[in-house]
């Protein structure tokens, strides 16, 4: 087996008594890693799980994500995580169109499980607690050996669906482990890690990012099922936590938490954030805590780590998404490929060995996403003189105004680093004169009485005039996914119009 399933018994020759993960303060070595796989392996196979065979896994982070990730990889099935966050009707979709053969699922999900459609492949439902308990506990642990290759398919992961509806990336193997290799590569990532894992284990960067690296390093991996700010600092704290990964919305929080000036957060050696773009606020408010931000760009089709910004540049070039990782190879080019000239802004593309085959059950949805063995990221970008690539935000979202282009992520920018501002999103709406014009979507903080014209009137100057917002609206929230991503087609349809 040269998979991912492979790896607890790996680890458990050359580590057997370091402890892999914690989860509610209990502690598991990677010898029991390595059992619990193999019994929950067996416990599978003698329900029917075959080889190529999907196994969906709905809830919070625990270690029995982890144990069906390997047991799936043991036997050669493929691993399906489902978003804790979403619908029954959006999990029945993600169960069908997968075709998966047997569900895992934490007992707060037990509700929708139960009142899922009975017409899907579903034959197997294992829920975590007492009934996998006893299903491992039946279980044989004989070593399984079963042929996986790297170009196997590993996880069927769902794209987290800003736009359209969610496709399965097909992640193989070999994708999953040449992002881990990348994240060995250009991080001082060690073996005595101990990575605080709050970011879902359901989307790509929890598990691929920060999971994966460090349980092949044989490092560990403090497990909690939903991120708190206030709990986050006594996680640091009690396990002496020196790696984390968050989206911005993530560290945005921490920072603005009564305890940060506070708290002991001496043992962080690590910080990676990544998933959107992260604010120069932001970076300034950790770097006057003495901490530094790495930075990743990557996408779920590409496993994702795609651009990293390390630590010594991580001020130099503040702003920036960094260069390729040491596997992975980026271009911005424009519409026929060619590369741009510095300055100039085109599509992100990849290409490397972590980057997926194709969509599953997609094949034109694949073919399209592809450009001469390019993956087409669909994010705009420039890259500078010295390399360094700067996001500048999705193409699908860029507003046309009177022939210019308009990249909304540069006025939100702006806009966030106003005091009044907590969150905001800019739009284009449709306009007789110039075609479309940009409108400012804010979110004040509490207590904030800044009348619109003020912020506008902030951006004179500072902006080309085509860029300065033609109209505020001020929300309550923004629609944003469950990883943090603003929902701009949402916010669009439910602020671009005027009614
Ligand atoms: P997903 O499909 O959920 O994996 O999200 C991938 C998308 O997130 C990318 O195509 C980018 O639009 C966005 N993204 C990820 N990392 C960054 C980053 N560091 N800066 C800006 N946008 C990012
Ligand atoms: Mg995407």
């Amino acid at each position: 087996n040269e998979g991912l399933g492979s790896w607890p018994a790996r680890r458990a020759r050359k580590t057997p008594h370091r402890t892999a993960l914690v989860h509610d303060g209990r502690p598991a070595d990677y010898r029991t890693l390595h059992t619990r796989t193999t019994r929950l392996a067996h416990a599978l196979r003698a329900r029917g799980v075959r080889r190529g065979d999907r196994i969906a896994y709905l809830g919070p982070n625990h270690p029995s994500y982890l144990e069906t990730l390997f047991a799936a990889g043991t036997l050669g099935a493929v691993f399906v995580p489902l978003n804790t966050r979403l619908a029954g009707p959006e999990i029945a979709y993600q169960l069908a169109d997968s075709g998966a053969k047997a569900l895992v699922f934490g007992p707060s999900h037990a509700g929708l499980v139960a009142g899922l459609p009975g017409n899907t492949d579903v034959r197997t439902y294992v829920e975590v607690g007492g009934e996998y308990e006893e299903a491992l506990a039946a279980a044989s642990d004989e070593p399984i050996d079963t042929p996986v290759a790297p170009d196997d398919t590993c996880i069927i992961m769902y794209t987290s669906g800003t736009t359209g509806r969610p496709k399965g990336a097909m992640l193989t193997h070999g994708n999953l482990t040449w992002n881990a290799v990348n994240v060995l590569v250009d991080t001082d990532l060690i073996a005595d890690e101990r990575a605080l894992v709050c970011a879902p284990l359901f989307h790509t960067a929890g598990l691929n990012m920060l999971t994966l690296p460090v349980l092949l390093k044989g490092g560990c991996c403090v497990l909690v099922e939903a991120f708190d700010p206030e709990a986050t600092f006594d996680l640091i704290e009690r396990h002496r936590i020196t790696f984390m990964f968050g989206v911005p919305t993530m560290f945005e929080q921490v920072a603005r938490h009564p305890r940060w000036a506070e708290a002991d957060l001496s043992s962080l050696r690590i910080l990676t954030c990544g998933g959107s773009p992260v604010s120069t606020p932001l970076i300034a408010a950790y770097q006057r805590r003495g901490l530094t931000f790495l930075q990743g760009y990557g996408m779920t089709e590409a496993s994702p780590g795609t651009l990293f910004l390390d630590a010594e540049h991580a001020i130099s070039k503040a702003g920036s998404a960094g260069v390729p990782h040491f596997f992975s190879d980026v271009r911005v080019v424009r519409p026929d490929l060619a590369p741009v000239r510095t300055g100039e802004t085109g599509e992100v593309v990849v290409r490397g060995p972590h980057v997926m085959p194709g969509y599953w059950g997609l094949p034109e949805e694949t073919a399209a996403s592809f450009a001469d063995g390019w993956f087409r990221s669909g994010d705009a970008a420039r890259v500078d003189e010295d390399g360094y690539v700067h996001i500048v935000d999705r193409i699908k979202d860029m507003i046309i105004s009177g022939g210019e282009n308009i990249y909304p992520a540069e006025i939100e920018d702006l806009l966030l680093a106003h005091p009044d501002i907590v969150e905001c999103a800019v739009i284009g709406v449709s306009d007789d004169k110039w075609g479309e014009v940009p409108r400012a979507v804010v979110v004040l903080r509490d207590g904030a009485s800044t009348d619109p014209d003020a912020l506008l009137a902030s951006l004179a100057g500072r902006l080309a005039k085509y860029k300065i917002p033609k109209s505020v609206v001020v929300a309550d929230a923004l629609p944003r996914t469950a990883s943090g991503k603003l929902l701009k087609s949402r916010v669009r349809s439910r602020f671009g119009t005027d009614s």
